[in-house]
């Protein structure tokens, strides 16, 4: 009995840290075993890019050689999972190409100018690999700030489930009634009554086989999240989005420059370079240097 007990013991312990070091999934170890004849999904990744804006140093690396003037892309991510497409993030607005100060305002475009072309937006840039909004599964959000949930706008009419944190709605809901513009743009959320807004509590898995993860990593606002892929070339990405705006932030554990509680941001960049020394690439949202050096869609991203 003793024996038995422990050598149970033993393979629970020795698939957990399989399944740490992503050798298995859970589902291998702990319950059915997969039939033969299940198809392994690919899953991969596509970066884009929805132009720039151009702030300085201290708004993404707290009083950090400030005043330094620095152009950061604006990014969003679509994810492949066999034949269903996600989307991470949207960019800006079309608007924004168009006239950037008339929809974001003043005090806005002052710290943050974008400077986005037309073919940059997302409705544009995902028809270029075949894709229309009606045609994906489901679309995360990280939190609803301006270059992240701009072009949300795009899924108006369509049944496509928006996937954010209910407190990050919240956070929304209350900035879109004072019909002020902050990070939080009101017009983004005009059509919101005609999103399928789906708010979720904590992790939440979008396929249920554990390779694509929504998880909460709040400090920069208090609903943001940050999505897990486990692609089928074995490596894990980690798009964190504004809980690590660039590779400086976490390697000098230099909390941003904006953020709603900065201990709890500062908190979400230990635990991201503990990930990255587990073999995750944690992947930033801001990053000058970072992505000028990755592959854009329609190339797959390579962390
Ligand atoms: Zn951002």
């Amino acid at each position: 009995m003793a024996a038995e007990i422990s050598r149970r013991h033993f393979f629970k312990f020795a698939g957990a840290t399989a399944l740490a070091c992503g050798a298995v999934n859970a589902e291998d170890l702990f319950g059915h075993v997969p039939s033969a004849s299940a198809a392994v999904l690919e899953v991969k990744a596509k970066a884009f890019k929805c132009g720039i804006l151009k702030t300085q140093t201290q708004y993404m690396l707290k009083d950090t050689r400030v005043g330094t003037p620095m152009d950061i892309p604006v990014t969003f991510f679509v994810i492949s999972h066999g034949k269903d497409w996600v989307a991470f993030d949207t960019g800006n607005n079309a608007m924004v190409a168009k006239d950037p100060v008339a929809y974001w305002g003043e005090a806005v475009t002052k710290a943050y100018y974008p400077v986005m072309k037309d073919y940059e937006e997302f409705q544009v840039q995902v028809q270029k690999i075949g894709l229309k909004p009606k045609d994906f599964k489901a679309v995360i959000l990280s939190h609803g700030h301006l270059d992240h949930a701009g072009a949300i706008d795009n899924f108006k009419g369509t049944d496509v489930p928006i996937y954010l944190q209910g407190k990050e709605l919240e956070i929304i809901k209350k900035a879109v009634a004072t019909g002020e513009r902050s990070a939080y743009i009101p017009a983004d959320f005009a059509a919101i009554d005609q999103l399928n807004i789906k708010p979720v509590d904590g992790l939440f898995d979008v396929f249920g086989d554990q390779t694509v993860i929504a998880f909460p990593t709040p400090g920069h606002t208090d609903g943001h999240q940050s999505l897990f892929v486990k692609q089928t070339n074995g490596k894990a990405l980690i798009l964190a989005a504004d809980a690590m705006y660039t590779i400086e932030n976490m390697r000098d554990a230099i909390p941003p420059g904006l953020a709603m509680n900065i201990p709890t941001a500062t908190q979400g960049l230990y635990v991201f370079k503990v990930m990255s020394y587990i073999g995750a690439s944690v992947v930033p949202s801001h990053d000058p240097g970072y992505w000028e050096t990755k592959a854009l869609s329609p190339k797959d991203f390579e962390a």
